[in-house]
């Protein structure tokens, strides 16, 4: 497919492009029929309504599909999803779900439980907003968790400090925001007076896949509404019959915003905690991280190697040695989990992005504090 038939393509506004074609043209031995699909929302488990270039359908995965799934709950399709369907012969309006397209990004959270399996949240966002509120404590290291853990999703992130109107001085929060962020967009708005959303608009552009981040309050309904204004749209609800033939209404999760952005806004999205829990715990004993940067060896365990800064804190009364302790038993805790979230493998091969998880606990976020010393 040439780039103007792509341009043309009914599905161009949702994000389709020359990529996802050659994707879904890799698919080996395709079932005749077999057209593109995003999905907007799952209705019930493994039972989706995806848009497809004739409109829209509810799209059930098929048996070979469930078959070959089983064992990987992120193999099924989440919203935001690229997804290969083939109309249902005699079914108007359903259709037979085959592949999953290879995500661009993802979005995971542990599942109840604690065990090794990821839960998808979302899937092929481009851009990701970080949003906090101006009118709280806004912290400089909890902002450098986020970005690292959406750039670990695949997403572009986005800073964005919002509620402009109840600080006295946004813009020296933005600078000191930025100089720990280089390269990062960092944006302040206000939902209320409308300051920032003409530059928030600027990433939010046609085609392009947005979720928002962040602590409750802190004003991502607001943006949301913002930007889909009048998204009220014909694009609100699915509409489908329940089993015993009642109209049923669903909110679509993927919206298409007036400025042709599409917007994912999941309750799973709203409460997701970007950092993972041992990231928590970083945060929450910043000071024995900050101090073992000095050890001479970087994968000091503190216990008797040489040049351990953390025992000489200890010896010399700095740190409290109870202190270390219930460092170490929350980190053991940790230890045993898997990190929220998982990277597609083409993100981890970029440059200056973190590569292995295993890095990330013999040495977190060393280059982070070195900035903040
Ligand atoms: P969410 O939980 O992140 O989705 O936050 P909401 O969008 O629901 O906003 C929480 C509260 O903050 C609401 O009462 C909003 O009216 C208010 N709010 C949102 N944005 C702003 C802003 O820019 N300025 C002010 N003053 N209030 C805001
Ligand atoms: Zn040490």
């Amino acid at each position: 497919m040439d780039s103007s038939a792509l341009a043309n393509h009914p599905l161009a506004p949702y994000g389709w492009d020359s990529r996802w074609a050659a994707a879904l043209a890799a698919i080996p031995s395709p079932p005749p029929g077999l057209e593109p699909a995003r999905v907007v929302v799952e209705l019930r488990r493994h039972y989706y309504a995806v848009v497809t270039a004739s409109g829209e359908l509810l799209a059930e995965c098929t048996g070979k599909f469930h078959h070959d799934a089983q064992r990987e709950p992120a193999a099924f399709p989440a919203v935001g999803d690229w997804v290969a369907v083939t109309p249902s012969p005699g079914a108007e309006g359903r259709a037979q779900l085959h592949a999953v397209l290879p995500r661009r990004s993802r979005f995971c959270r542990q599942s109840a439980g604690g065990e090794q399996s990821q839960q998808l949240i979302a899937a092929n966002i481009d851009v990701v907003f970080l949003v906090s509120g101006l009118d709280r404590n806004h912290n400089p290291k909890r902002i450098q968790r986020f970005l690292v853990a959406a750039r670990d999703s695949g997403a572009e992130p986005v800073i964005v400090l919002n509620k402009a109107d109840l600080h006295d001085d946004p813009e020296s929060v933005r600078t000191e925001i930025q100089r720990l962020v280089p390269g990062v967009p960092v944006l302040v708005t206000s939902s209320q007076t409308r300051r920032g959303l003409k530059l928030l608009g600027g990433h939010a552009t046609a085609g392009r896949t947005l979720a928002f981040v962040g602590s409750s309050g802190v004003g991502k309904s607001s943006l949301i509404n913002r930007l889909a204004r009048d998204a009220e749209l014909p694009v609100g609800e699915v509409r489908e019959k329940d089993a015993k033939g009642r109209h049923t209404t669903t909110r679509r999760e993927l919206v298409l915003a007036p400025s042709g952005a599409l917007i994912i806004d999941t309750p799973g999205m709203r409460e997701l905690q970007l950092w993972d829990a041992d990231e928590a715990v970083e945060i929450a004993y910043s000071d024995i991280v900050t101090i073992a940067l000095r050890c001479r060896f970087t994968s000091c365990l503190h216990e008797d190697e040489p040049g351990c800064a953390v025992r000489a804190a200890i010896a010399d009364g700095t740190l409290p040695v109870e202190r270390l302790a219930s460092y170490r038993k929350l980190k053991a805790e940790q230890a045993a989990k898997a990190p929220s979230l998982r990277k597609p493998s083409a993100v981890a091969s970029k440059p200056g992005w973190r590569k292995k998880a295993d890095e990330r606990s013999a040495k977190p976020f060393r280059h982070l504090h070195h900035r903040e010393d």
